[in-house]
């Protein structure tokens, strides 16, 4: 059995997740502990059982310690099933972590399948929906793999209740992906205020028209009078090889103008460091690129979730990932 310790690295639910999807997807059981030890409140919440619970379906796992708190589990994946599932977090928890637990097991299974999941849509420290859609899927894509996304109503942080949907459509084997360059740089923006004035959007989108130069046609102001409050704002960065996407989320007492500033400074890294994959888009694609074998992508200084994913990716594939300094602030990850 596979002993995982989930206090390495930043000692967060990524380890859980990646754990459970790289175990459901190579068949091999695992003991994790000292789940989550390095957050504030330790063990399994809400959004990570239900992570866990949805791994157990899919993977037709045996599963012991899945409870509200738990530090340790086992977990002994069987048959990968897919099909039509419905996975709901009950609060406003992030669901697109939830996916990002069970695709790899869903990329790997032999027939399609159509998940519809509830929660938080658009929860600070996790993907937002637009990333998935706009940057993560389409790679996925060129790898072989048709994965789409719908979203049919957001979830903010704390009221939660958005649903989205999702269709996938694994490929017989996917394809190494090789993201070297940032060339032909572009901008776009959409700003969404759900329940809160519509002055903040239209301030955020000002900000970041005049620093990145955008056009107005670039840019997209949505008002929403329910599923609030919520305010986001979203920079994507259009480029030869992908789209990136740079999220601000507006917060009680923090202006509109320093939730621009906080999104642009995100995307002026990003540009500085010159590398196609963003810190995010790092750590993410780390497990479709072990999934095809091999791959590569430049990237900013690889962040403690990329080194630790790593590091679990390697306890369940037999695989080396070379991390190299190319430049002062660029790094390439080679399978
Ligand atoms: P915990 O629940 O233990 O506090 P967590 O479950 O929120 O942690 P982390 O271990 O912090 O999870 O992992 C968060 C994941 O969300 C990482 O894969 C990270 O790349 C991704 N992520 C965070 N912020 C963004 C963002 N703005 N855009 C895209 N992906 C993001």
């Amino acid at each position: 059995m596979i002993e995982i310790d989930g206090s390495a690295g930043e000692g967060g639910g990524q380890i859980l997740r990646s754990t459970l999807g790289l175990s459901m997807a190579t068949c091999q059981p695992f003991l994790i502990t000292g789940i989550r030890a390095n957050r504030k409140k330790p063990g399994l919440m809400r959004q990570h059982l239900t992570a866990v619970r949805a791994a157990a379906e899919i993977g037709s796992a045996v599963v012991e310690g899945a409870e509200i708190g738990s530090g340790k589990l086992v977990f002994r994946p069987g048959e990968i099933r897919p099909g039509s599932y419905h996975f709901s977090i009950g609060t406003a928890g992030s669901c697109t972590l939830v996916f990002q637990c069970i695709l790899p097991a869903l990329l790997v299974a032999d027939g399609p399948s159509n998940l519809v999941l509830e929660g938080g849509t658009h929860n600070p420290k996790a993907p937002p929906f637009d990333f998935l859609e706009k940057t993560f899927l389409p790679l996925l894509h060129q790898m072989g793999a048709k994965v789409m996304a719908t979203l049919d109503r957001p979830g903010f942080y704390p009221a939660g209740g958005g649903r989205l949907q999702i269709t996938i459509e694994p490929a017989q084997a996917l394809r190494p992906i090789e993201l070297l360059s940032l060339a032909n740089i572009g901008y776009s923006a959409r700003a969404v205020c759900a329940q809160l004035p519509s002055h903040i959007g239209r301030r955020e989108l000002r900000v970041v028209q005049d620093e990145l130069h955008i056009s107005d046609e670039k840019i997209e102001q949505v008002q929403l009078d329910t599923y609030g409050p919520g305010n986001v704002l979203t920079i994507f960065v259009h480029s030869d090889q992908l789209t990136e996407t740079f999220t601000g989320f507006g917060r009680r007492n923090v202006s509109a103008e320093k939730v621009a500033a906080e999104t642009i400074k995100q995307v002026r890294n990003y540009i500085q460091a010159g590398s196609p994959a963003g810190p995010y888009l790092a750590d993410q694609l780390l497990i479709p690129i072990a999934l095809a074998g091999s791959g590569c992508m430049r990237t900013s200084r690889p962040s403690s979730h990329t080194l630790t994913n790593i590091a679990v990716i390697k306890q369940f594939f037999d695989i080396d990932f070379q991390v190299s300094q190319k430049s002062d602030l660029s790094w390439e990850i080679r399978v």
